[in-house]
């Protein structure tokens, strides 16, 4: 694959209001900063080819050479991607969460901390959070792992804290990251510049189910309207038919319509494929009907054992997954996957011929079995 720079990402990404703010062209060089949701080039660089551009998850993505490095094979049509097993989930007794400092069933929580604990993490990157900024963390302790959790509906620059963990010489590194988040840290672990010393310093790649998220610039004023800011302690997003945003402030929880919410997502997320993580070790999102659960996908032999290990270690309790759930899973990922292949593909971003840059390369025939 030909490799392209800093101008082309500007061109590509940037300029097209492509850019999700994922953080992966953050803290390679002294140019590209992320400011409150922004990430801009501060200073130009006249590189001809770039990291920056190499792990970016919006440009020149070849879905079927990443599913062959990950999974042996091309890239499926199926809504879910390659999985072994699917179940619910929830954090165990002894991850001892706190009430109300997880998102959902703690899942993703308890599997940090546990690998952190064990030693099978030298660091975990996360996303915490100031006021209603998410902020990335490189966390080493499996207790602070447990303050982290909680989800943050803006898009975060998770990945510029987990450059500069590389760079601090971690080498067994877990993420937590949004599917684009996890697309970009897939591109990352092919090695896409060639570096002869290259190790994949990842053991362990969390990915969460996400539909869209939201622009911190809009997400901010729109709240400070409805309620101050400082005393908000949760937002939650509970599963449909309630199309709702939960806001806890003051000990009360205010309801907001989720049509009005999506007026403040980027339009780079209609353009997004993946709503499970599909190159992650473990898929994590929330569960119909079970506020305290969590769908739990798991893709790769390492993620297995971790968490079997973690059930043994009483962290983690897996369930069988109801069937009616799994098949309204399938259902909202394929939805996905096929509305933004279809946007894509009439934007002209999907398979350009030789000499353009795509956003997405797959096999024509795939491409045209997810559009049907
Ligand atoms: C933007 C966004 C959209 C989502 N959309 C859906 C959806 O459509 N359907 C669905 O089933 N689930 C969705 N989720 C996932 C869901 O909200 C929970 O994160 C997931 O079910 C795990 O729950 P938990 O109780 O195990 O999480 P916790 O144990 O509370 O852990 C959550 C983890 O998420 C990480 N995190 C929080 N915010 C971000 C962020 N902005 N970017 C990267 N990492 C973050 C933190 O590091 C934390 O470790 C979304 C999450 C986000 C952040
Ligand atoms: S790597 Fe992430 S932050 Fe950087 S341009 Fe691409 S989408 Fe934006
Ligand atoms: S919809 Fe896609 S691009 Fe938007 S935040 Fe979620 S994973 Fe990222």
């Amino acid at each position: 694959m030909k490799r392209f720079g800093p101008a082309e990402l500007l061109q590509d990404v940037i300029d097209k209001k492509l850019c999700i703010g994922c953080g992966a062209c953050i803290h390679l060089c002294p140019y590209f900063r992320s400011y409150r949701g922004r990430t801009a080039m501060i200073f130009p660089c006249t590189k001809s080819e770039g990291r920056c551009w190499a792990y970016c998850p919006k440009v020149e993505v070849d879905l079927d050479a990443l599913s062959q490095t990950f999974f042996g094979g091309p890239y499926k049509k199926d809504a879910l991607g390659y999985y072994r097993s699917i179940h619910m989930s929830r954090a165990g007794s002894k991850a001892k969460i706190k009430k109300g400092a997880v998102q959902a069933g703690g899942t993703v929580s308890a599997l940090m901390s546990f690998a952190l604990a064990k030693g099978l993490l030298d660091a975990a990157v996360l996303t915490g959070k100031e006021g209603l900024l998410p902020v990335p963390r490189i966390v080493t302790d499996a207790r602070e792992a447990l303050r982290v959790g909680s989800s943050k509906y803006a898009a975060a620059p998770t990945l510029a804290a987990l450059n500069q963990a590389i760079k601090e010489g971690y080498k067994k590194i877990g993420v937590v990251g949004t599917p684009c988040q996890v697309l970009a840290v897939a591109r990352m672990r092919t090695n896409p510049m060639d570096d002869p010393a290259f190790v994949d310093p990842f053991a362990l790649v969390v990915g969460l189910f996400c539909t869209w998220s939201i622009d911190f610039r809009l997400f901010e004023p729109f709240l400070a309207k409805r309620v101050a800011i400082a005393e908000i302690t949760k937002v939650d997003i509970p599963p449909p038919p309630s199309e709702i945003m939960e806001v806890y402030a003051a000990g009360e929880k205010i309801k907001i319509p989720l049509g009005e919410v999506r007026e403040l997502v980027p339009d780079t997320c209609s353009y997004c494929i993946d709503m499970t993580s599909e190159f992650s070790d473990l898929s994590v999102g929330v569960l119909e009907g079970r506020p305290d659960m969590n769908t739990l996908i798991i893709r790769t032999e390492r993620g297995e054992r971790i968490v079997n290990d973690a059930v043994k270690g009483g962290f983690l309790v897996v369930e069988a997954m109801p069937a009616e759930n799994l098949e309204h899973l399938v259902w909202a990922a394929g939805n996905k996957k096929k509305r933004a292949f279809v946007k894509a593909g009439e934007a002209g971003m999907v398979n350009t011929s030789e000499g353009t840059r795509s956003y997405l390369r797959v096999n024509p025939r795939t491409c045209a079995d997810i559009i049907g």
